[in-house]
């Protein structure tokens, strides 16, 4: 079987001003960075306004395994089948992070058959947009280490700074550490740390802002610390919002690429979907609802957390309405929420496929009845999938009366979706009810009473008495319509990894709550959520490698 760095090398790559072409961007508008990556310009475009949205499709997953179920590869394929049978079709994806790629998970261009190209270049630098995040995040960070060494007027509390630097990679060693030693001239010495670029509030804020004026408001607000009586200081107290904007000019453009199959592929920011909301930028989205008919796109993580976010937090900033969703389940991932263990998940088991079923049903029934998308469940067809297993699952969602389709895109690309896609194309012509899972104006608390309760399915929430202080503290200072970013394990629906399957009868324990202020979400902590993780024993960096020809192999 070939590599998917393999395949992605064999592809013919069209230029991609005819990609663009497909959906209506012209030339003006099209800024190259080679031959097959563009940035798309779109104040050069004209009548945007005037066009019609295309149909959103939201895909997203049951309960993951450690490897992901498919998503990204799904998005993909099911874009490829769309325009095979004749749709105009785009798809909007996060850009992925180094952290990853040299570290464990590997690439987040797709798989197998279904991927975005050039995969090399999208893995790795692409169009520089996570470095120009990196140089915003750290002028931040410069600005307020020199306000402090000048004198320090706002009176920022050394031991209060909230904002760290960023770099996009896996670097364990630079969580923490102390910095401005070595006497007066070099600084104020103090704790400090780094958070990889991907979970820099620069990179949530980024991914919400629809123009440069929206970007800036965002950047001005991001509360960097507090002062000795605990006030909170912004980045807009610092100016330096102006010069960060600039640093972010030309990422903000969204990045058009295609896929195997010549599809056009946003491909466009890329934020932590814990601590933050975990989808493509804003501006992507709304670009490619104004240039296609069909748009398929991605929430990270299960659906409980990753399309929950999308809905209540970017859907809703945006205010884009989805039409239908797509939940991606796997042979495997079933077997596991059906008790089995990790290593023996490739060996056939039909009793355990039958018991994980509950997990599919309860992110099923949240889609639906908790969002009101008409919603389709994909199965993505693994190599170790056995005919017995997808004969199981097949016979199970007819007598459950659960609306089901085998996907086979990641080996067969378009034609492994056709009629996948289709049934995709009747379920957005259906009327959806989409609504949001809390109300703005409820409470922080009944917020997050309202998620514990209705999408992860827990009787309710414990909160000690430090968090409700915070929880109070944040109304008082006038945050309290902000919208929840729940930053929770996304192995399990409750705040416990191990409890797979449908977990009920479950209380969330809240173990934190921060704001950003910026990106205009509270973020409560449910556990201890890493922002810079660190590389495993043997990361994937070992096997990848470049010849004399320049040729990349081990990307996977
Ligand atoms: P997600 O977006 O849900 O995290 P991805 O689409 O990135 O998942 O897929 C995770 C990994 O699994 C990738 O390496 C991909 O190549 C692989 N993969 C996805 N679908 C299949 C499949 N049907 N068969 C084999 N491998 C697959
Ligand atoms: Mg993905």
């Amino acid at each position: 079987m070939k590599s998917d760095v393999e395949i992605a090398q064999e592809a013919e790559i069209m230029p991609i001003e005819e990609i663009a072409n497909k959906i209506g961007i012209e030339r003006n508008a099209i800024e190259l960075y080679g031959d097959n990556k563009a940035k798309i310009n779109t104040g050069k475009m004209e009548k945007l306004e005037s066009k019609k949205d295309g149909k959103l499709i939201l895909v997203t997953a049951i309960t993951p395994t450690p490897a992901g179920e498919g998503k990204t590869t799904t998005v993909v394929g099911l874009g490829d089948a769309l325009q095979k049978i004749g749709k105009n079709t785009a798809i909007a994806l996060r850009e992925p992070s180094l952290g990853p790629v040299f570290g464990m998970k590997g690439g987040a261009a797709g798989g197998g058959y279904a991927q975005v190209v050039p995969m090399e270049d999208i893995n790795l630098h692409f169009t520089g947009d996570f470095h120009a995040i990196g140089a915003a995040n750290n002028l931040l960070a410069a600005m307020v280490d020199n306000h402090i060494h000048h004198g320090n007027d706002l009176q920022i509390d050394p031991r209060k700074i909230a904002w760290k630097r960023a770099v996009d990679m896996n670097d364990r060693q630079l969580r923490s550490i102390v910095d401005g030693l070595n006497g007066k001239t070099n600084g104020v010495p103090r704790e400090d740390g780094f958070h990889i670029t991907v979970a820099s509030e620069i990179m949530a804020i980024f991914c919400l802002s629809n123009n440069i004026d929206e970007l800036k408001e965002k950047l001005k607000n991001i509360i960097v610390g507090y002062t000795y009586d605990d006030q909170p200081v912004s980045a807009g107290e610092l100016n330096a919002q102006g010069a960060m904007a600039v640093l972010l000019k030309d990422a903000m453009k969204p990045n058009l690429v295609q896929t195997l199959e010549h599809t056009p592929a946003f491909v466009h920011g890329g934020p932590f979907a814990n601590i933050a909301h975990g989808c493509n930028s804003v501006a992507a989205t709304k670009l490619a609802l104004k240039s296609a008919d069909y748009i398929v796109t991605e929430a990270g993580f299960g659906a409980d957390l990753g399309a929950e976010k999308f809905m209540d937090i970017k859907a809703r900033y945006a205010n884009v309405k989805p039409s239908a969703s797509v939940v991606v389940a796997t042979v495997r991932a079933l077997k596991m929420h059906g008790g089995v263990a990790k290593k023996q998940l490739n060996e056939e088991n039909l009793d355990a496929l039958e018991n994980g079923l509950p997990n599919l049903l309860k992110h099923l029934e949240n889609m639906q009845n908790v969002f009101g998308l008409p919603t389709v469940v994909a199965i993505n067809k693994f190599p170790t999938d056995t005919d017995a297993e997808l004969q199981l699952i097949e016979d199970k969602c007819k007598e459950l009366g659960v609306h089901m389709v085998l996907s086979d895109v990641w080996a067969r690309g378009s034609a492994g979706g056709e009629a996948f896609a289709k049934e995709v194309v009747k379920l957005t012509e259906r009327d959806s009810s989409f609504t949001y899972a809390y109300e703005l104006d409820d409470p922080l608390k009944l917020k997050i009473e309202k998620l514990v309760h209705r999408v992860y399915g827990g009787k309710g929430i414990v909160v000690t008495s430090a968090v409700e202080k915070e929880i109070a503290r944040f109304e008082a200072l006038g945050f309290g319509r902000l919208p929840i970013c729940m930053a929770k394990t996304q192995y399990s629906f409750s705040d416990d990894k191990t409890k797979t399957g449908r977990p009920s009868d479950f209380d969330i324990t809240i173990r934190g709550v921060s704001i950003s202020a910026g990106a205009g979400f509270i973020v409560v902590l449910t556990g201890s959520i890493m922002t810079m993780p660190g590389l495993p024993k043997r990361p994937a960096a070992e096997k990848i490698d470049i010849n004399e020809e320049g040729k990349i192999i081990g990307l996977s």
